[in-house]
């Protein structure tokens, strides 16, 4: 583009012409911004939320800390601690999910033989602080036992 062309179209401000065209072009089309919360955008069913720890009906905790969530998981996101309680029975006594870390893959979900780790479909939390999301089992229980 030649100088005296530019220096045309910079008089005639095409520009800014061609920009407010564009803004006039969408300014009485449907608004298609989401009013969140009150609104949710739609869902894919195969999406993965926060994470929550099952019970079983009687209120005993699903997780026998068999560690194949630990253990496939690939972000490292998962550490258990566990113990034998006097009937014999395993149990884990720590249960955290560094959330920073976890890449939502559902690898956990998918391994667990009694169900009791799943990944829900909430989405509505977040933390002003790292320390924040690391869930503890007790919080996990919160969170199954809230949405159970
Ligand atoms: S969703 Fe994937 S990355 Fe996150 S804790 Fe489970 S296995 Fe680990
Ligand atoms: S949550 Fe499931 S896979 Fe993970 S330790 Fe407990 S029982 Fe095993």
């Amino acid at each position: 583009m030649s100088a005296a062309v530019k220096y045309l179209r910079s008089l005639l401000m095409l520009e800014l012409l061609a920009g407010l065209a564009l803004t006039l072009k969408h300014f009485f089309k449907p608004n298609i911004t989401v009013q969140f919360p009150e609104e949710q955008t739609p869902m894919s069913n195969r999406f993965r939320g926060l994470h929550a720890l099952r019970r079983y009906a009687n209120g005993e905790e699903r997780c026998i800390a068999c560690k194949l969530c630990e253990a496939v998981c690939p972000a490292l996101a998962i550490t258990i601690d566990s113990e034998e309680r006097d009937d014999g029975t395993r149990r884990a006594t720590r249960y955290d999910i560094d959330l920073s870390k976890c890449i939502y893959c559902g690898f956990c979900e998918e391994v667990c033989p009694v169900d009791s780790i799943v990944m829900t479909r909430h989405i509505n939390y977040h933390a002003e602080e790292r320390s924040e999301l690391l869930f503890d089992k007790a919080k996990l229980l919160a969170h199954g036992d809230a949405l159970e």
